[in-house]
């Protein structure tokens, strides 16, 4: 059993045989993906405050010293975004910051929000209304705050990170594997499209890895909605002791991924912090969300590539570059597994259908006729 999983009815079932199988996998065994995929994404950090601490992480920042985006501002970077051609917009914050941080709480209440949840609802609709499409990362939620943000969210996602207790989590307020694989549960079980991933390099050992990604495949398997899962090395920063894991390491796990997850769910690494180039042959199909705009303001020393750089990547490899949606494109397909509504909701899915110009950019993406240079 994961450390915090006895809180949660979990329906995960790690098999010790499996672990031992995906321990002798090496790149060798797995082939390169036929293709590469990327978002165009503008991304928005709506506040830096965050309710844990954990100890390679340079986001957030302390009470009395967070930041939060205005109204005003995120409708100016969504903008900004819109005109660049992007088409999704990348929520991204700390966990619950609001009970922690009182003049996090004392502002958004002053904007009429009684939690930085309902601001995200408002962020999202300001998406749609500029002409993107929210993906948020708000931490872990549970069922009723995704069946909520599912209204105005193409998809969401949330790190596992790892199902080991670590000790970069630790302290007083930490978050725990039960908590994150409940949360991809909850996903799940509201039918939101899905993105998780690992974070290697923590402290986790090599079961642990394996134990992480067999965990999600259990939760795929019961629910159908994971679209893709990242394989994140860590990276030093000013805060954290961790050495980046090494390339051999990494062409290790991606491979370890691509053999335990079922093929319609991708592999994705972060071009700006991993050495993507190295891990292009063991089974990598999607390079992210790429910003033309925006830094990474969850790794600010390491920038987003250019385009251009994607496509000498994807050259390298010999495969074509797609761009794609944040909503995996099987995810708007009409659902046959027996459940009453779709993956998307009807106000997202509206937003697709338009005859508006986002509503056109979204259709010429899923058609694969974006113009590059966009
Ligand atoms: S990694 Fe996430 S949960 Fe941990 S401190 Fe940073 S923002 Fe908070």
């Amino acid at each position: 059993m994961f450390p915090g999983a006895d809180e949660y009815d979990l329906p995960i079932e790690v098999d010790d045989a499996a672990v031992e199988r995906l321990l002798d996998v090496t790149p060798a065994d797995v082939d390169p993906a036929p293709a590469l995929t990327f978002a165009r994404n503008v991304f928005l950090p709506l506040t830096t405050a965050c309710r844990y601490t954990c100890t390679y992480c340079s986001f957030y920042d302390v009470p009395g010293q967070a930041s939060l985006m205005s109204p005003e501002e995120i409708r100016e970077t969504l903008e900004t975004g819109a005109d660049a051609g992007c088409t999704e917009a990348l929520f991204t914050f700390g966990d619950k910051p609001d009970a922690r941080y009182e003049a996090i709480h004392a502002q958004l209440a002053e904007w009429g929000h009684d939690s930085i949840l309902d601001y995200l609802y408002e962020a999202c609709e300001i998406a749609l209304d500029v002409g993107l499409l929210p993906h948020s990362n708000p931490g872990d939620l549970v069922e009723s705050e995704f069946e909520r943000l599912r209204e105005v969210n193409a998809s969401m996602g949330t790190m596992l990170e790892t199902t080991a207790d670590v000790a970069a989590h630790s302290g007083g307020r930490r978050k725990t594997p039960g908590q994150r694989l409940n949360t991809v549960r909850a996903a799940g079980a509201v039918g939101v499209p899905f993105t998780t991933g690992i974070l290697v390099g923590i402290g986790e050992t090599w079961r642990d890895r394996a134990e992480s990604l067999l965990a999600i495949r259990a939760l795929h398997e019961r629910y159908g909605h994971v679209q893709e899962v990242i394989v994140q090395n860590v990276v030093p920063n000013e805060r954290s002791d961790f050495e980046q894991p090494s390339v051999e390491t990494m062409r290790r796990v991606v491979a370890m991924a691509r053999v335990a997850l079922p093929e319609e769910v991708s592999v994705q690494v972060p071009p700006n912090l991993s050495p993507t180039s190295h891990l292009l042959d063991c089974g990598v199909d999607d390079l992210g969300g790429v910003s033309p705009v925006t830094d990474d303001y969850i790794n600010p020393d390491y920038k987003w590539p250019a385009l251009r750089e994607l496509e000498d990547l994807a050259g390298e490899a010999g495969v074509p570059l797609r761009e794609r949606l944040p909503v995996y494109e099987r995810f708007l397909a009409p659902r046959n597994d027996g459940q009453d509504r779709e993956w998307v909701s009807d106000r997202v899915r509206a937003a697709i259908d338009a005859e508006d110009e986002a509503g056109r950019r979204y259709r010429a993406c899923l058609a694969g006729d974006l113009p590059r240079s966009a």
